[in-house]
């Protein structure tokens, strides 16, 4: 689990942060309730948002395309 996103006082994303599943850039941020941040490309945020959603993370910042 990668923290770098949580150190920084904000949650900005740029092309340096990364999906933790893959390689992709990062355009969500979800803070667990644990504490861990995770980033997420949107094509993994899409297949585990439920499942973020049922274990109560929070997305802090969601900075995918409006379509
Ligand atoms: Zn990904």
């Amino acid at each position: 689990m990668k923290t770098h996103a949580a150190q920084r006082s904000s949650f900005t994303l740029t092309a340096f942060d990364r999906c933790d599943r893959c390689s992709a850039r990062a355009v969500v941020v979800t803070v667990m309730q644990s504490g861990g941040t995770l980033l997420w490309c949107a094509h993994h945020y899409g297949l585990n948002e439920a499942a973020l959603r049922a274990g109560s993370a929070v997305v802090v910042r969601d900075e995918r395309p409006t379509r």
